[in-house]
């Protein structure tokens, strides 16, 4: 993502980016947010929902044609709640963060227009009608299986 974008993010949302001054053994936002301008208007959408928890941005990346977000507790928000209390938050959380990942599959990652999933060497991305054509990419039938059997192998390992 721009610079300048993420810039926008970091000052609307600066407890969700803390993250950013952390060293990668703890948090990999010092990255910046690995997707393409097009999702901003959804990572905006994203950030402005979990802004209402007491978590933090561990990592924004594409995976799989889909908005991936990690979260950890803010620790400065945990400290008086019970371990159910803090279970809770991360089930909710993280029920966002996949109503998000479902949304992405909808927006061209790198305009924001209406999209889908499509392919090219096995390389999925999200993508509207004229940018599909752009970086020739093509139709795919067998994507949600794909990701299902990746998915299963993520959690296998
Ligand atoms: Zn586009």
């Amino acid at each position: 993502m721009k610079k300048e974008l993420e810039k926008k993010l970091i000052e609307k949302f600066p407890r969700l980016f803390k993250g950013k001054g952390m060293p990668l053994t703890e948090n990999l936002m010092s990255f910046g947010c690995e997707i393409n301008d097009g999702w901003y208007d959804l990572m905006y959408e994203t950030c402005t929902k979990l802004n209402d928890f007491p978590v933090i941005l561990v990592q924004v990346k594409e995976k799989f044609a889909g908005l991936r977000i990690y979260i950890d507790p803010d620790d400065n928000l945990i400290k008086n709640m019970t371990k159910y209390e803090i279970s809770e938050v991360f089930k909710k959380a993280y029920q966002i963060i996949n109503d998000m990942e479902e949304k992405s599959f909808t927006i061209c990652e790198v305009c924001g227009k209406e999209g889908k999933t499509y392919v090219r060497n096995y390389w999925y991305k999200t993508l509207c009608e004229d940018h599909k054509k752009e970086f020739e990419y093509q139709e795919i039938k067998e994507f949600k299986e794909k990701k299902r059997e990746n998915d299963k192998k993520e959690t296998e390992n």
